[in-house]
């Protein structure tokens, strides 16, 4: 059985209506960023990289530590994490690439056509972008050092990831089992609880439809909600087990 640790490395101050999908409210809003890290198999697997020190200072992220670090304190080294499962290539999930130097990438074969294709240039998508992060993943492709996946796809015995888009064309989310039942880790198919249980989309997306459908499967996949852990939720502290401080064991 799996161990599941929900790792927070940083945090930033918005409002509703920069984030919520037809939100007119400005309720300030706190988004926290994780990497989540699973023990228990025959070698520990990341999900996601996070950012670098010089990405949090350039994009205004308060209280930062390195994910590195944060994997350290669970007594991973970060250089020799063997596999990171990437939820999408926004730079808040990938540009920490270079973190993890011996980690194959399991990355949704949509996801990396869509970030090195011709539309992720425009500023709708850009914004999201770490130029530098994507043409280090061409780089490290050539090297052997990604792993293109499509759809559902088995990565250790009871530990899958899922296509479903929505957010970006190629968004993974992650199945664990555990103890308590499946856990599904959603990444940014559900930033906040509000989106996944609420079905209010956010107004970052590729595909509005395929981001509420992304909703269902996590129900389904999860098949009891407290066993679904959101991408950037404050409450994911409250929901599961703090047992130091940016620690949140989720099973
Ligand atoms: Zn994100």
């Amino acid at each position: 059985m799996y161990q599941i640790y929900a790792l927070k490395y940083g945090e930033r101050q918005t409002t509703t209506c920069n984030f919520f999908f037809r939100e007119t409210s400005h309720e300030p809003l706190t988004l926290h960023f994780f990497v989540w890290l699973i023990l228990g198999g025959p070698h520990p697997v990341l999900v996601d990289t996070g950012f670098t020190e010089q990405d949090a200072a350039q994009r205004g992220i308060a209280n930062f530590v390195s994910p590195a670090a944060m994997v350290e304190r669970l007594g991973v080294k970060a250089d020799e994490v063997p596999v990171a499962l990437i939820s999408h290539l926004h730079w808040d999930h990938w540009a920490g690439h270079s973190l993890f130097p011996k980690a194959e990438f399991w990355i949704q074969q949509e996801e990396i056509a869509f970030w090195t294709g011709p539309v992720a240039r425009y500023d709708a998508y850009k914004t999201f972008a770490s130029p530098p992060s994507l043409a280090a993943l061409v780089r490290m492709n050539y090297a052997n050092r990604v792993r293109a996946v499509q759809g559902e796809c088995p990565v250790l015995p009871g530990l899958r990831v899922h296509w479903l888009g929505g957010h970006t064309a190629g968004l993974q989310i992650v199945t664990v089992e555990t103890a308590k039942g499946p856990v599904v880790l959603t990444s940014d198919a559900a930033h906040f609880y509000r989106n996944v249980e609420r079905y209010q989309p956010s107004q970052l997306f590729t595909s509005l439809p395929q981001m509420l459908q992304g909703f269902d499967t996590i129900h389904a996949l999860a098949g009891d909600r407290t066993r679904i852990v959101a991408g950037h939720d404050p409450e994911v502290a409250d929901r599961f087990k703090v047992i130091s401080p940016g620690v949140v064991q989720i099973a």
